[in-house]
């Protein structure tokens, strides 16, 4: 077996990769920590964030929402952008200098690209895109939960030996607290010579695309395949009822959506207060993403499809009439909104 960076007997900590973007935190952050701090709660772990940039000041736009024991704030010219080499070296240092116990990162495209690299760096496992987290009566090793073989199973995965525990989560699996809490920090500035040869890519250049964010909307009016057969309707629906549109994958793959739109397993963990299905099946896969969601109500005209099974609201029929009805009553009130 591969030595461990540093022994269990000497780890301790829950640390939160705290991943922020103009001053302000990623919202998974914000979510990772909030559960972070449930897990500290049940073993008496100290709660710390690690934070990198450049000439950096601490988020101050949603850090009010964001309760740890200690902020460890690592500047360096070298981290102004992410570049996954240039944050894995640092992170690195860090955490082979502190030795925590569990790491938590966001399974966004900068999270996973950090904790692949740590989990090799470090020799440490890492368990990918975890449902739940939670910590092992008796052992207090933390359990990450993920599924498995197209959502088939759901398997509980564990980390003995070597430190420290890993575990990525996709934003939207756990809330962010909605009140600021009070948390008071003890703000602890790092150092880090990170060498030129340790950062070979430099960002000379950011372009944002406009793409929506589906794991934060509210509304969504989502399209499967059944939907193909109407999609300017889905298109006017949205609009008038203020919400997103989302798609199932087979929806993505036939070019009706794009990528950032696709609700599920491989796709994006919602939570809208309101999610109205057309024409999808309801595989597993789909349903993970819209779990969460406050009301769900699904058009479907096969009365046997799964997704009535997690719909709050099921209608049977086809969806063609039913969304053309429903777009000339919300017109003819000036939007359902
Ligand atoms: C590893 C893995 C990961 C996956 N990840 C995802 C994921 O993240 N997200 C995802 O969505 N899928 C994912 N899938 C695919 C998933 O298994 C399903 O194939 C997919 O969700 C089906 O999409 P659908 O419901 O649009 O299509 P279908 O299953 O073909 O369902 C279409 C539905 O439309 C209904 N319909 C058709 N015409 C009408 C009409 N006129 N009126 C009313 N109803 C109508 C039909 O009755 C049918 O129920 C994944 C699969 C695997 C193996």
């Amino acid at each position: 077996m591969i030595d461990p960076a540093y022994p269990a007997s000497e780890a301790s900590g829950i640390w939160v990769f705290l991943e922020h973007d103009n001053g302000q935190l990623a919202p998974v952050s914000l979510e990772l920590a909030a559960k972070a701090r449930e897990l500290s709660r049940q073993s008496g772990a100290r709660l710390t964030g690690l934070l990198l940039g450049s000439g950096m000041v601490v988020p101050r736009q949603n850090a009010e929402r964001l309760d740890l024991d200690e902020l460890l704030v690592v500047s360096n010219p070298f981290l102004d952008e992410f570049t996954a080499e240039g944050y894995s070296y640092a992170a690195a240092e860090v955490i082979r200098d502190r030795k925590p116990d569990i790491l938590l990162l966001g399974a966004t495209a900068y999270g996973r690209d950090l904790a692949g690299r740590l989990a090799v760096m470090l020799r440490t496992g890492l368990t990918a895109d975890c449902t739940a987290l939670e910590l092992e009566p008796g052992t207090g090793l933390l359990l990450g939960e993920v599924s498995g073989f197209g959502g088939g199973i759901l398997a509980t995965i564990k980390c003995e030996v070597h430190r420290p525990q890993m575990a990525t989560v996709r934003p939207g699996v756990f809330a962010a607290p909605e009140q600021p809490v009070a948390g008071n920090p003890e703000v602890v500035p790092l150092n880090v010579d990170i060498p030129m040869s340790s950062c070979p890519v430099r960002v000379v250049g950011r372009k944002i695309g406009s793409g929506v964010d589906i794991s934060r909307a509210e509304r969504l009016v989502v399209a499967g395949r059944g939907a193909a057969n109407d999609l300017p309707s889905i298109q006017s629906l949205a609009r008038l009822l203020n919400a997103e549109i989302g798609a199932t994958r087979v929806a993505v793959d036939e070019g009706w959506a794009t990528r950032e739109q696709q609700v599920g397993q491989t796709g994006i963990i919602t939570r809208p207060k309101l999610a109205v299905v057309f024409g999808a099946s309801g595989a597993s896969q789909f349903t993970v993403g819209i779990e969460q969601a406050g009301l769900v109500v699904a058009l479907n005209q096969d009365p046997e499809a799964p997704i009535f099974e997690q719909a709050d609201l099921c209608v049977v029929d086809d969806l063609v009439p039913v969304l053309r009805a429903l777009v000339a009553e919300f017109e003819s009130n000036g939007g359902g909104a």
